[in-house]
C-alpha cells in the first residue's frame, strides 16, 4: 500500500505546488483571486499558465485540455496538445496564459435551449481559478465555465460560482448586522454521498437496455431481493473491495477526499462519501468521482451503474447532499451550538432556510426531477416527491417554543447509556435520523435527500444557494433600519417560522396519510419531470434567479426546454430499445420455446397417444396468449412513439405525451414480458436474469 499522504493530491495542481512553482508576487495575486473573487491580470495568468505546464509535462502530459460541464449532464472536454512550432520544424511545449484563461469549443453541438442558433456557435470556456487543475491519462484538466459567444451561460457551474457569491454577499451584511464585522466571506459547503451499483461486465454486455439506457427495462424479479437486509453494511465481497481499493487510490491522487465506503440496501448496491468541501469544488470532485467510478470498474471487469433505477423491485440509487453555511473565520453557521434557544443568529438562518425550501419547495422538486429519478420520488421508494423538512427532536421543540411560547426542553443533553461497562457512553446527536425526510437536519448540516444519483450536484446547490440568499436579502431588508435589534430579530424569527412551519414534518414521509396531510398544508407533489418542469418557469421562480443576478430569463426559459427535450429523448430511446429487444430477441426466442413444447407433445403422442402432454400444452396455452399481447403491445408502442411527431408544438406537451402515452405503454409491455421470462426455459430466454445480474460479482 502506498504512501496515502504522499499520494495524496499527486495529480492536483493544488496550493503546495503553486507555492513552490510561481514566483510570490504571481501566487498571492491568484490567491487574491481565488479567495476574493478579484479579476485576473493576464501576466498573473501567463506566469500560471507556464508553472501549470512545466509541472504537467515533468508528470508526462502532452496534452491539456478545458474541462466543463454543459446542460447535457455529462462533462465534456476538447484536447489541445502543447506543441508549438518553432524554426525547421521542431516544436516546444508551450502553454500561454491566453489558452489558460479562454478555449473556444464548438458550442454548436450542446444543448442551448434554442438560445444559440448553429450559425452562430461559438462558445467559450473560461478559467475558473477556484478549482484546481488536475491531471488524468496524461493530460491536464482545467476546470471551466462555458458561456456562448454572446455571453449567455450554456453550463452548470456558473449559476453555482453566481450564487456562491451571492450568497456571500448577503449573508455578510447579514453578520455584521449581527456585530460579526471580522466575517469578509461566507461559503456553502456540501458533502454528497454517492450511490452506485456494480455488476459484471460479461452480463452487462448481454443487455442492450443496460448499454443504451442504464437500466433494465425487462426482467423479471429473482427469488431473491433485498428483503433479508443481509447486504446493508455487509461484509465487502473480495472483488469489490478489490474495485473500491483501487477507486479509493485514484481519487485520493485527484485530491478527493474519499472517505467512507460500504455496501447499500439492494444487492450489489454500494455508496461512496466524501469529506465535505466548499460547493464549486464539491461539484468538480462529485463529477470526476463518478467517471473514476466507472472507468476504474472497467479496469476490474465491472460496470458500474450510476442510474437512478437500474432495477426493478430493488431499491434504486439516489445521492445525499450534505449542505452547510461557514464563514472564513471558521464558523458553522448552521451549528446549533449548546444553547440554540438563545443563539439567535441561528436561529435566524434556521428561519430563513426553513422559509426558503417552502417558498421554493418546488425549485427543489424541479431540481432533482429527472428520467431515472421518477422512478424513484414519487414512485413507491426514497423520498417521496413531496418536498418537506425534518428538524427532529430537539430543534422540533426549540422551533415549537418559539412558535407557541412556553418552555424549551432540551433533548441534546441526555447521554446515551450503552449499559456495559468498557463501552463508552456518549452523547445524542442533535437530531435522530429519520432516513424517509427529503431535507432533513443532521446535526449542523442539513441533507437534501432527493437527488437521483447521476445528477450534476450544481444544480440543486445553486438553486438552495439561490433561494436561501433571497430570504436573507429580505431579512436584513427587514433588520437594517430596526431600532431595537434584538427585538426585531426575535418578532422576526417567530413571525417567519409561524407562517412556515407547514414545510416542517417530523413524521414518516412514506405514509398515504402524509399524501393527504400534505395536500391540505397545500405543499406540492409533483410526481414526474413535466408536472414538476411545468412549473419552472413560475412568474416568483423567474423573479428569484433574475432579482439574484443567477440567470436570465432566456437562460431560464432554455434550461426549461433543455430539461423537457433530454426528458422526451430519454423516454424515447428507452421506448425504442424496449422495441428492439422485443421483436429482435424476445418474441422470436419465446417463439422457439413454445415449437420445443410443441415438438415434444407431438414426438410423445406419436409415441403413445396414452402419454400425457398436460404440462406442455398448457404452458403452450399461456405463453401463446402472452406472445400474443406481447406483441400487439409492442406494435402499439412502436406507433406511439412515431405518433410523437404530432405532439412536437412544444416541449411541455411533448414531454407529457411522452409520460402519459409512451411511458405507460412500456410499463404495460415490461409486465407482460416479465410474465413470459418466468416461464421461459433458460436455455431460451435471451437475457441475464436478475439473478443472475444482481448476484453475480
Ligand atoms: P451523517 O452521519 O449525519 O451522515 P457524516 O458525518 O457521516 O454525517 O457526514 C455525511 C456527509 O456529510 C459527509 O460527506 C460529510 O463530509 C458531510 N458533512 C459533514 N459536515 C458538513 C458540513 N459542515 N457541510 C457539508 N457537508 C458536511
Ligand atoms: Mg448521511
Amino acid at each position: 500500500m502506498a504512501n496515502v499522504p504522499e499520494m495524496f493530491g499527486s495529480m492536483v495542481f493544488n496550493d503546495k505546488k503553486m507555492q513552490e512553482r510561481l514566483p510570490l508576487t504571481t501566487y498571492k495575486a491568484l490567491k487574491k483571486t481565488v479567495k476574493n473573487g478579484e479579476p485576473l491580470d493576464i501576466s498573473v495568468a501567463n506566469a500560471v499558465a507556464n508553472a501549470m505546464k512545466e509541472w504537467a509535462v515533468e508528470m508526462g502530459c502532452t496534452h491539456y485540455t478545458h474541462w466543463f460541464q454543459p446542460m447535457t449532464g455529462v462533462t465534456a472536454e476538447k484536447h489541445d496538445s502543447f506543441i508549438y512550432p518553432v524554426d525547421d520544424g521542431q516544436i516546444i511545449m508551450e502553454f500561454s496564459g491566453k489558452e489558460l484563461i479562454k478555449g473556444e469549443p464548438d458550442a454548436s453541438s450542446f444543448p442551448s435551449g434554442g438560445i444559440r442558433a448553429t450559425f452562430e456557435a461559438r462558445g467559450y470556456t473560461t478559467w475558473d481559478p477556484t478549482s484546481p487543475a488536475f491531471i488524468r491519462d496524461k493530460t491536464l484538466y482545467i476546470p471551466t465555465a462555458f458561456c456562448s459567444y454572446t455571453g449567455e451561460i450554456l453550463d452548470k457551474k456558473t449559476p453555482l460560482l453566481r450564487s456562491m457569491e451571492r450568497l456571500s454577499s448577503v449573508a455578510v451584511k447579514v453578520l455584521h448586522l449581527l456585530g460579526k464585522t471580522d466575517v469578509t466571506r461566507v461559503t456553502t459547503t456540501v458533502g454528497p454521498e454517492q450511490e452506485y451499483f456494480l455488476i459484471d461486465k460479461k452480463v452487462y454486455d448481454k443487455r442492450p437496455d443496460l448499454i443504451f439506457t442504464g437500466r433494465t427495462l425487462f426482467g423479471a424479479p429473482a427469488p431473491k431481493g433485498q428483503e433479508l437486509e443481509d447486504h446493508y453494511f455487509g461484509s465487502i465481497k473480495t472483488r469489490v473491495a478489490a474495485f473500491m481499493n483501487d477507486l479509493d487510490e485514484e481519487l485520493w491522487k485527484l485530491g478527493i477526499f474519499a472517505k467512507t465506503k460500504h455496501n447499500e440496501v439492494a444487492p450489489s448496491q454500494h455508496e461512496l462519501a466524501p469529506i465535505f468541501e466548499t460547493s464549486n469544488i464539491a461539484t468538480d470532485h462529485n463529477e470526476l468521482t463518478m467517471e473514476v467510478m466507472k472507468k476504474t470498474a472497467e479496469k476490474h471487469g465491472l460496470v458500474c451503474l450510476l442510474h437512478e433505477k437500474p432495477f426493478a423491485g430493488v431499491n434504486g440509487s439516489g445521492k445525499h447532499n450534505n449542505w452547510s453555511i461557514s464563514t472564513n473565520t471558521g464558523e458553522n453557521l448552521l451549528d446549533p451550538g449548546k444553547n440554540p434557544e438563545n443563539n439567535l443568529q441561528f436561529q435566524l438562518f434556521l428561519a430563513a432556510i426553513v422559509k426558503a425550501v417552502h417558498e421554493y419547495q418546488d425549485l427543489l422538486r424541479i431540481t432533482v426531477a429527472s428520467a431515472g429519478n421518477d422512478h424513484r420520488l414519487g414512485a413507491n421508494e426514497a423520498p417521496p416527491a413531496i418536498i418537506s423538512m425534518y428538524l427532529g427532536d430537539d430543534l422540533g421543540a426549540m422551533v415549537d417554543s418559539i412558535i407557541n411560547g412556553g418552555e424549551y426542553k432540551s433533548a441534546l443533553k441526555k447521554e446515551m447509556l450503552t449499559g456495559v461497562d468498557v463501552l463508552p457512553d456518549f452523547k445524542k446527536d442533535t437530531s435522530d435520523r429519520n432516513r424517509t425526510s427529503p431535507f432533513a437536519f443532521t446535526g449542523n448540516k442539513f441533507e437534501f435527500r432527493a437527488l437521483g444519483s447521476s445528477l450534476n450536484i450544481g444544480c440543486p446547490n445553486y438553486m438552495l444557494n439561490t433561494m436561501v440568499a433571497e430570504e436573507l436579502s429580505q431579512f436584513y431588508d427587514e433588520l437594517v433600519n430596526a431600532d431595537d435589534l434584538e427585538t426585531a430579530l426575535k418578532a422576526l424569527v417567530k413571525k417567519t417560522l409561524t407562517e412556515h412551519q407547514n414545510i416542517i414534518f417530523n413524521g414518516d414521509n412514506y405514509s398515504d396519510e402524509w399524501v393527504k396531510e400534505a395536500e391540505k398544508r397545500g405543499l406540492c407533489n409533483y410526481r414526474s419531470v413535466p408536472e414538476a418542469f411545468e412549473h419552472y418557469i413560475d412568474r416568483k421562480n423567474i423573479d428569484l434567479f433574475v432579482k439574484n443576478g443567477i440567470l436570465n430569463e432566456p437562460e431560464i426559459l432554455a434550461r426549461y426546454e433543455i430539461e423537457l427535450e433530454q426528458y422526451a429523448k430519454e423516454i424515447r430511446i428507452e421506448a425504442l430499445t424496449m422495441v428492439e429487444m422485443a421483436e429482435k430477441n424476445i418474441l422470436p426466442s419465446v417463439i422457439s420455446f413454445v415449437k420445443e413444447l410443441a415438438d415434444t407433445a407431438i414426438a410423445k403422442k406419436t409415441l403413445s397417444a396414452t402419454y400425457s402432454v398436460y404440462t406442455e400444452t398448457t404452458l403452450i396455452e399461456t405463453l401463446s396468449s402472452e406472445c400474443e399481447a406481447f406483441a400487439k403491445k409492442t406494435e402499439e408502442l412502436k406507433r406511439a412513439v412515431e405518433n410523437a411527431v404530432n405532439y412536437r408544438s412544444d416541449s411541455l406537451t411533448l414531454a407529457k405525451y411522452y409520460r402519459n402515452t409512451v411511458f405507460a405503454l412500456m410499463n404495460e409491455l415490461r409486465e407482460t414480458g416479465d410474465s413470459m421470462e418466468k416461464k421461459t426455459s433458460a436455455k431460451y430466454w435471451p437475457y441475464p436474469s436478475y439473478g443472475e445480474i444482481l448476484f453475480g460479482v
